[in-house]
C-alpha cells in the first residue's frame, strides 16, 4: 500500500503537515515541495488536488518532464518557489482572476 492512499486530496495531507517528494526519471532530480505552499498553490489556481491528479500540475524544474515519483513525505522542503510572501500571493490571485 502506498503512503499516498491514506489521503484523498493534497489538502488532507498538507493539514497533517506532510510535504511532497517528487522525482524525475528523465534527469534524476529529486526535490521536496513544501506541503502548505503546494496546497495554497492548488487552491488559488483552482486545480484538482486529488492525490492521483497531483503529477498533472507538477513539472520537473530542470528538464520540464512530469515527475514519475510523487509521494507524501515528512522530510523538510528542499525547494523555495514563488510566490513566497503575501504580496506575491495577492499578485498571483489578481492575475488569475482577471
Ligand atoms: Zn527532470
Amino acid at each position: 500500500m502506498s503512503a499516498n492512499s491514506r489521503f484523498e486530496t493534497w489538502s488532507d495531507a498538507a493539514r497533517k503537515g506532510a510535504n511532497l517528494a517528487v522525482g524525475c526519471s528523465g534527469c534524476d532530480r529529486r526535490a521536496v515541495i513544501d506541503g502548505k505552499w503546494l496546497d495554497r498553490k492548488f487552491f488559488v489556481h483552482r486545480w484538482d488536488n486529488r492525490m492521483a491528479m497531483l503529477s498533472q500540475r507538477i513539472r520537473c524544474g530542470r528538464c520540464g518532464a512530469r515527475p514519475d515519483l510523487v509521494r507524501v513525505t515528512h522530510q523538510r522542503p528542499t525547494l523555495v518557489l514563488p510566490p513566497q510572501d503575501e504580496a506575491e500571493w495577492r499578485k498571483l490571485v489578481a492575475r488569475l482572476r482577471r
